[in-house]
């Protein structure tokens, strides 16, 4: 019989593709033949190695990482980025700019301020960052050491559609809620760092791609479990990494393959979200709530004219089979997380329920 699953919105943990999680559960017991689980081998076996071996190696196919980048398999989140970052890049003059574009920007910003002098390029949050700010050279930092962006802002529905212009000056990008998405050209960046349970795979597992000459400088009072230098120097085995969330970002990262690789997902997630707003900017009762020119191809926010319809409509979408719709406290409304692993059918079938509830409530207004 098959399973029965929902159409899942869920803003991270995340859905994961159907085949990835039956292929899993197939070598559940007994993985290549060894009769034992992938959660069941030492992280020092060359089973293992084999496997984060090969998560390197396809993540670098599939992003076209330059060699002179280091792809690290980390623990603690894109949280423990936000302190990671400073602690290894305030290496020269202790200085960095933040552009606050919504709460994770905003918590980046506040444990970089632990470690050295934070300058705000840009905040969107006088509109409650249903925008990206416009940038402008006269506010950066002329030696800074880093330039921090968040690309997409998970909570808002919003996302950069162009890179600041920092010359020599190393731009960060939280890339927790789009890597993998769309097209990157990572030598624009100096690292970039995102948790993997959004468009990756399970949480536990971060990954880090760092621009190696940004690599072993950390402040001396950098916890060894957050220097880039321990990682690199041990192929990211210096202690028991999260080794089946890394198996499990295999099987995603061979599935994007097969699929034609970023620029394929890229294609459908494109058509994914413009489907969908569409509908919404056609709707007379749902409005989109981020900035046209700046929204997010993989969260997509909206609101109906009332809380009490937005909580109607979040309570129908679930018994009908919607599920994740709730929008984030600190935004309100509604979002839709329309990531990699959400199939186009599972847009289509948001949109139809969204068009039965505005013929069923619309008459009200
Ligand atoms: C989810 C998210 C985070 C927080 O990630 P954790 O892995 O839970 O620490 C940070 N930044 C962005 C952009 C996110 O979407």
């Amino acid at each position: 019989m098959e399973m029965e699953r929902v159409h899942n919105f869920n803003p991270g943990p995340a859905a994961l593709p159907r085949e990835v999680l039956e292929q899993a559960q197939r070598e559940l017991l007994s993985y290549d033949r060894s009769g034992m689980s992938v959660m069941e081998i030492s992280h020092r076996s060359a089973a293992f190695e084999a496997i984060i071996g090969e998560a390197r190696d396809s993540l670098k196919e599939l992003m076209n990482i330059p060699d002179n980048y280091r792809i690290l398999f980390v623990q603690g989140g894109a949280s423990t980025q936000f302190a990671a970052v400073p602690l290894n890049l305030f290496s020269k003059n202790g200085k960095a700019d933040y552009v606050v574009s919504g709460n994770f920007a905003q918590k980046a910003k506040e444990q970089a301020e632990r470690y050295g002098l934070v300058n705000v390029a840009a905040s969107s949050k006088d509109k409650n960052f249903s925008y990206i700010p416009a940038l402008d050279r006269a506010k950066f930092t002329p030696d800074a050491d880093f330039f921090h962006i968040t690309l997409n802002n998970t909570v808002y529905g919003t996302r950069f559609t162009s890179l600041p212009e920092t010359g020599d000056i190393p731009i960060v990008a939280d890339a927790s809620s789009c890597i993998l998405s769309e097209a990157c050209d990572v030598s624009r960046f100096g690292l970039i760092y995102a948790g993997a349970q959004k468009n990756i795979g399970p949480s536990g597992v971060t990954i880090v791609i760092v621009r190696e000459d940004l690599v072993g400088h950390a402040l001396a009072c950098a916890p060894v479990m957050l220097d880039y230098k321990t990682y690199v120097e041990s192929d990211s085995l210096y202690n028991t990494p999260p080794t089946f969330a890394i198996y499990m970002s295999l099987l995603v990262f061979r599935r994007l393959k097969a699929l034609g690789g970023v620029s394929a997902i890229q294609k459908i997630n494109e058509e994914k979200a413009a489907y969908l707003y569409n509908f919404i900017d056609n709707s007379k009762i749902f409005t989109g709530t981020a900035e046209r020119k700046d929204r997010s191809i993989m969260n997509v926010t909206f609101v109906l004219p009332s809380k009490e319809l937005d909580a109607k409509f979040v309570r129908e979408a679930t018994a009908a089979g919607l599920v994740g719709l709730k929008g984030h406290k600190a935004a309100g409304g509604m979002r839709a997380s329309i990531y990699n692993a959400v199939e186009f059918e599972s847009v289509k079938a948001l949109v139809e329920f969204m068009k039965k509830f505005e013929l069923e409530n619309g008459g009200a207004l």
